[in-house]
């Protein structure tokens, strides 16, 4: 029986979609799927796990683990794998993800594989082989890993999260930890709230704009068309660095890893450090107005023209065919 031990991330209780990309990985690797949930705020997600093929769920409560934090999270994983000796452990590759399995590998002295698009073998072997993203996503690197017990993180969108074709009634345990209240090093103390709707890494539509678009206000026609298709805006580091747009809308490696169904990439030449947050999108429409521009070259579709009339065409057109 090789049995694979996931991390549930989650904030005061509210799951962290991620996971689920984790709970499905897993499912490929082991052949029976446990999983951990950190606070008493994350009892009740014992019934969000179970469709995705847990078959217990390991529940830890403290009073140090009402709100997020890397030392304390990291050790009762760390408790957690001295007593449950899981084969392997898998997180998503998310920030908090890879921040936990680092912790609890210090922690384990273990090795730690992060941000793996696919592991190979058997988890029980002394030896197990992944894929990994690195150098942030602008290549994939061959690697084995060798302990006793493996750490890794899923590379975030490398997996669509699927329930289980034959899922069970999950197992609830609880698991003793004993934490020191050293531990409290850096908790979340407080939390912006953001605009309601969908965010940029979960949107299954993203109109991104790049320095063709040309000013703050040559964005409005971009967010007329994501809003027709229920999306949001996105950018280039070239907008951010011009002030147009928030970082928090920027595409890449130093932005955000989208993966949408659609991504319009409407004047944005499709540098590496660019196309690394973007390659995860199932469908790319590049529009540019030079035929050799890199995304023009990577997208599935192009347009090649001037965004200033394309992307307003394409608008129009959808609403005539919604009939508005
Ligand atoms: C360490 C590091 C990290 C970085 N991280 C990121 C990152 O996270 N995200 C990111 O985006 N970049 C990042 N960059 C910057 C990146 O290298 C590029 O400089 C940037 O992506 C270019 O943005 P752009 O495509 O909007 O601009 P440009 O490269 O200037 O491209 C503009 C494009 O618009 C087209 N165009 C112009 N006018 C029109 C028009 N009217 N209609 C249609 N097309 C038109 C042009 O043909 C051109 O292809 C990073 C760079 C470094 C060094």
């Amino acid at each position: 029986m090789t049995t694979v031990l996931v991390l549930v991330e989650h904030d005061r209780g509210a799951l962290a979609p991620a996971t689920l990309e984790g709970l499905t990985a897993a499912r490929s690797i082991g052949d029976r799927v446990e999983a951990i949930t950190i606070g008493a705020d994350a009892d009740a997600l014992a019934a969000d796990l179970a469709p995705y093929g847990v078959a217990t769920v390991h529940q830890v409560h403290d009073g140090l683990l009402v709100d997020y934090g890397p030392e304390a999270w990291g050790d009762v994983l760390a408790q957690a794998v001295r007593v449950l000796q899981p084969a392997l452990v898998v997180a998503t590759g998310t920030d908090r993800g890879n921040e936990v399995l680092a912790q609890a590998a210090a922690r384990l002295d273990l090795p730690f594989s992060a941000n793996c698009t696919e592991v190979r073998g058997d988890p029980t072997a002394d030896t197990i082989e992944m894929t990994r993203v690195r150098w942030g996503g602008s290549l994939l690197e061959e690697a084995t890993l060798t302990a006793p017990t493996k750490l890794v993180t899923i590379a975030h969108h490398a997996v669509d999260a699927s329930p289980s074709d034959a899922p069970g009634a999950a197992a609830v345990a609880e698991l003793a930890v004993s934490l020191d209240a050293s531990l409290a090093r850096s908790v979340v103390k407080g939390r912006v709230e953001r605009e309601a709707g969908v965010t940029l890494s979960t949107a299954p539509v993203v109109v991104g704009g790049g320095r063709g678009v040309g000013s703050p206000d040559g964005f409005a026609p971009l967010q007329e068309l994501a809003s027709e298709l229920g999306g949001v805006v996105g950018c280039s580091r070239a907008v951010t660095n011009n002030g147009w747009r928030n970082h928090a809308d920027q595409v890449g490696q130093t932005g955000t890893r989208i993966a949408p169904d659609v991504y319009f990439a409407c004047g944005i030449s499709g540098a590496i450090q660019h196309w690394v947050g973007a390659m995860a999108s199932k469908n790319i429409i590049a529009i540019n107005t030079d035929k050799d521009a890199n995304m023009v070259s990577r997208a599935g579709y192009a347009v090649i023209g001037d965004l200033h009339q394309i992307v307003p065409a394409i608008t129009a057109e959808i609403r005539k065919r919604k009939g508005a």
